[in-house]
């Protein structure tokens, strides 16, 4: 009995309370149908439900409609601890109606598996399917209402929290359904309203999550559309002003929604989001970006075992820079639900990845996955190029991120020509079309899949204008190209390609080449085709392309970009100016690949990771394979293998290469040097008079045999690094000779050019002394580093030369005689040249800064070798034979010999001494040879037949030996 009038009441209430409801309806808002709220359907739907809200219950529950209808509508009902959204259906998005708990008092059971939840100015009646499911709604309504009332947070009708955080609010004209609309901007979300009074009455329609949401502009000037991957809203304002102050608002809120949490908290919002894409582990801290999955720490590392041109891994915690509010974006669209729907279409459950799967079945999971594609869901034009690359240009204009990534992935090339010339890319059409988040998908992928030697991070270098070109060539650019064989072209850099067109209208490409297909970029000298700047480009498959341009800037320009294009970041930061750049094998890179740029006699080299700078003109050898074509450099940092290559871009390198390592007919500094810098000619003949000709009567003065002289000055200028000889080979005054005849036709000279040589002579005139000596400090200064270091070590020379005048009769004076023409190439009339070389000598300390006590040490010390030495030479010359050792065939202690050897015997004489001492009998076919061994060089040299053994073998340090062995090469040319 009790019970029924309970519900005779309630019925009596709920009368009133529609009344009301009616009455205030009457008043504000003419409804276009029986729904309470406005028709606001997704065009897509999510693929799983999203959770954006922490869901305490949910489920169909029937509804009356407004004023009063009897009709009972089904609606998808959820309830979160603020909100009590219902849905024309699960899958939709955007909530009918939403009611904030905040206004609701109470929630009662009525009769007939009904129940109602009252507000001040409403109330609303739901009828569950049961009355179990009555119950249980009614008891989770209560418990959150209980809670709301013992919290001490302040009553607001709509926000838990107040107005504090509303950042603008206003009416909107939303078209489709057309309909005039209370908008509000409350942190990351944006809030629709049927008026301004249901906001106070705490019943919304819907919030729009503004992390996946574009903002765009609208067709004409007072309208925008707000884009989410659900539904397009469509948005008309007052003014154009009021619109841009929306967007900006509105901009502002979608970056706010992407930072207000950590990238994970971002991230994760999305359940499926939550577990690693490959093996289930909850919570994935890492993430493909190209491939856009999400990873746990041991996937992770075998994508990272797989290279960065298949998967580049990013940390979600520690990579901070990396993750943009697209990039984010990128994550929440597609994410692992989505990117599995096309990577992991079919695994069979045999292969299927668990949580505790060890790392070998991780890394063939993997493997089959994303490298090999072993699961991917194939794309129906998979297999026609074309198609797919058309498929790509029209899917990146639009906000389908899983076409996309299923496209790239299936061969639609990334740099295709979408056949715009504004936007010749995707990447640059996605842009165009406000699809930032395509274009971050592209971005990512730009350097995927292509193999790409060294890795780098993708960016975005571009650079267009206009070029002179030749047709390419499958050899290299030998002829000279007159300005007629150039035509023009429209060039543009960028997105990985390098692309020509007949001009900057038009929409077909002539030709170009991808960026990775660039092997190396050679800068010709000016002048030497009739466009005054050219520059060739080598590409992968063999082929040279001529640019052009009389411009020295426009060439300069586009050298560096596409320097900047082609080399890895590492060592174009420091490349400079180039003459030559470009990847060659080479044994000792990273996968045998090497990065080089040579610019003058620079060579800078990429190897695995770190970056070396050899001076080309200080190699200690360089040799080239004939046979093979390869090349080897040995420098102070060790040797550089450069393999052969039938390209025409290798016959350049080598070129290059030899001509920057010094050459004999050049200026000093651009002859071969040693590594203090000093041409390795004047290096040699200097160690040589040092060691055997200090003493000798009128060293200098004296001349030598003039063909010694001849044939010893073309060695040096053939390959200086090459040249060795023995004492007996030349005399003392045959090398000093050699060194003159050097020193007085070396272009430019010793001063460098004739300029600068008559600073140096007028120099000489002046009276002051002090003056003098600072003019010539001055002077020295400003010679090119190769020429001062030469000038510093020939004077250190000559003032020993004079110390030992005693002896050899060289005073300062006679020095100044034969050097002053010689270092100043002049006939010798003016005696200037003299004054000035003695003055050198007189005042070597000061003028090139040397402490007088150091100087004469050394001197102290020379003049003691030297004495040694001469005597025992006296020793060694006087007796007409001597008693040698040498070895036969090996160096052990049973096949040293003992040979008695006078002071004219030949090496061929000692040879056929020693084989008859032991008794060997020379076969037909056999030819013995003695050699000088070097043991710590692992050097040998063979001695000519008509050597004499005796000068060497005194001149031998502890460390070599003479050896008597079979001589192969000789034998070997003797069968040929
Ligand atoms: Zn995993």
């Amino acid at each position: 009995m009790a019970l029924k009038q309970e519900d005779l009441l309630r019925d009596m209430q709920k009368c009133f309370n529609n009344l009301k409801v009616e009455e205030d309806k009457k008043e504000t808002v003419i409804q276009r149908e029986r729904e309470d709220s406005i028709d606001i359907r997704c065009t897509e739907f999510p693929d799983f439900s999203e959770e954006f809200h922490q869901i305490i219950k949910a489920g169909w529950l029937e509804k009356t409609p407004p004023k009063g209808g009897k009709i009972y509508q089904r609606r998808w009902v959820q309830l979160d601890s603020e909100y009590m959204r219902y849905f024309q259906s699960v899958k939709e998005v955007y909530s009918k109606r939403m009611v904030s708990l905040g206004s609701v008092d109470k929630v009662v059971s009525v009769g007939d598996l009904r129940f109602e939840l009252h507000s001040q100015s409403r109330t609303f009646l739901f009828r569950a399917e049961s009355t179990q499911e009555r119950n249980d709604w009614v008891c989770c309504l209560e418990k959150i209402l209980s809670d709301r009332k013992n919290s001490l947070e302040p009553r607001n009708l709509f926000f838990k929290n107040g107005s504090v955080n509303i950042h603008f609010e206003g009416y909107l004209e939303m078209l489709s359904p057309r309909t005039k609309i209370y908008t509000l901007i409350s942190r990351d979300k944006l809030f629709l309203f049927k008026s301004h009074e249901e906001y106070f009455q705490g019943v919304g329609i819907t919030d729009i999550d503004m992390r996946m949401a574009n903002v765009r502009d609208g067709e004409n000037k007072r309208s925008f559309t707000l884009t989410t991957p659900y539904r397009t809203f469509s948005f008309v304002v007052n003014s154009e002003s009021e619109k841009v102050k929306w967007c900006e608002l509105l901009n502002e809120c979608v970056s706010r929604s992407l930072s207000c949490d950590g990238v994970c908290e971002s991230i994760w919002r999305v359940p499926t989001n939550r577990l690693c894409a490959d093996c289930s582990s909850a919570m994935p801290e890492w993430a493909s970006i190209n491939l856009c999955v999400l990873l746990c720490e041991k996937c992770a590392g075998v994508h990272r075992s797989l290279g960065q041109n298949v998967s580049k891994v990013r940390s979600l915690k520690l990579d901070e820079r990396v993750w943009t509010d697209d990039l984010i974006r990128v994550f929440l669209l597609l994410g692992n639900g989505k990117a599995n729907q096309f990577w992991g279409a079919n695994i069979p459950p045999s292969e299927s990845l668990c949580v505790n799967a060890n790392s070998e079945q991780r890394l063939q999971h993997i493997t089959a996955k994303y490298k090999d594609g072993k699961y991917r869901k194939y794309h129906i034009l998979f297999g026609q190029q074309e198609a797919l690359n058309k498929a790509l240009c029209s899917a990146v204009q639009f906000a389908d991120l899983l076409e996309t990534l299923s496209l790239l992935n299936c061969g639609a090339d990334i740099n295709c020509h979408t056949g715009i010339p504004q936007f010749p890319s995707p990447l640059s059409l996605a842009k165009h079309s406000g699809q930032t988040v395509q274009a971050e998908l592209l971005m990512q992928n730009l350097n995927s899949e292509t193999f790409t030697p060294v890795v780098k991070d993708v960016s975005i270098r571009s650079h267009s204008g206009y070029l002179f070109k030749t047709a390419s060539s499958a050899r290299p650019i030998t002829d000279n190209k007159t300005k007629a064989d150039f035509s023009q072209r429209w060039c543009c850099l960028g997105d990985g390609m390098f692309s020509y067109f007949k001009n900057e209208q038009s929409h077909n490409k002539c030709g170009g080449m991808k960026i990775s297909e660039i092997i190396c970029l050679s800068v010709n000298s000016p002048g030497k085709h009739g466009y005054e700047h050219t520059f060739e480009l080598y590409s992968e498959e063999g082929r040279v392309y001529l640019f052009g341009t009389d411009d020295g800037s426009t060439a300069k320009n586009w050298i560096r970009a596409i320097a900047m294009a082609v080399l890895p970041p590492a060592l174009f930061d420091v490349c400079g100016n180039c003459d030559r750049l470009g990847r060659l094998r080479c044994t000792e890179g990273s996968n045998g690949i090497g990065w080089f740029c040579l610019s003058g006699f620079k060579l800078q080299v990429l190897l695995k990771d770190n970056i070396q700078t050899i001076d080309l003109r200080k190699l200690l050898t360089l040799t080239l394979c004939d046979s093979s074509g390869s090349m080897v450099l040995v420098w102070r940092g060790g040797p550089l293998h450069l393999l052969a290559d039938r390209r025409p871009h290798f016959v350049g390198w080598q070129t290059y290469i030899q001509q920057k390592s010094g050459a004999g007919d050049q200026p000093l500094s651009q002859q071969q040097l040693t590594d203090l810098g000093v041409p390795v000619t004047i290096d040699r003949c200097l160690d040589h008079v040092t060691r055997h000709g200090l003493l000798s009567l009128g060293i200098y003065r004296k001349s030598g045999i003039n063909s010694h002289v001849t044939k010893l000055q073309e060695r040096f200028q053939n390959d200086a690094r090459s040249v060795t000889w023995c004492e007996s080979e030349y005399s003392v005054d045959d090398v000093a000779n050699t060194l003159k005849r050097f020193l007085r036709e070396v272009k430019d000279g010793l001063f460098n050019g004739q300029e600068n040589s008559d600073s140096w002579l007028r120099a000489a005139g002046l009276e002051d002394r002090s003056e003098k000596i600072h003019r010539y400090q001055i002077l020295l200064s400003n010679l090119p580093d190769v020429n001062r270091e030469t000038l510093r070590v020939l004077i250190h020379h000559l003032v020993c030369v004079q110390y030992l005048s005693d002896e050899n009769q060289m005073t300062i004076r006679n020095l100044g005689i034969v050097f002053g023409p010689t270092l100043f190439q002049t006939d010798g009339t003016d005696v200037t040249a003299s004054q000035v070389v003695e003055e050198l000598i007189q005042n070597y300390c000061s003028i090139f800064n040397v402490s007088e006590s150091d100087l004469q040490r050394q001197l102290n010390m020379t003049s003691d070798v030297l004495n040694k030495h001469k005597s025992q030479r006296t020793l060694s010359r006087t007796p007409s034979s001597t008693i040698c050792a040498v070895y036969l065939e090996k160096k052990e202690e049973s096949a040293g010999v003992l040979v008695q050897v006078p002071a004219d015997m030949t090496a061929f004489k000692m040879v056929s001494v020693v084989l008859e001492q032991k008794g060997i009998q020379q076969a037909n076919e056999e030819f013995w040879s003695c050699y000088e061994i070097l043991e710590k060089e692992e050097m040998e040299r063979t001695l000519h037949y008509q050597e004499r053994v005796l000068p060497l073998y005194f001149s031998l340090s502890c460390d070599c030996h003479l050896l008597i062995k079979r001589n192969h090469y000789i034998i070997g040319i003797m069968r040929e």
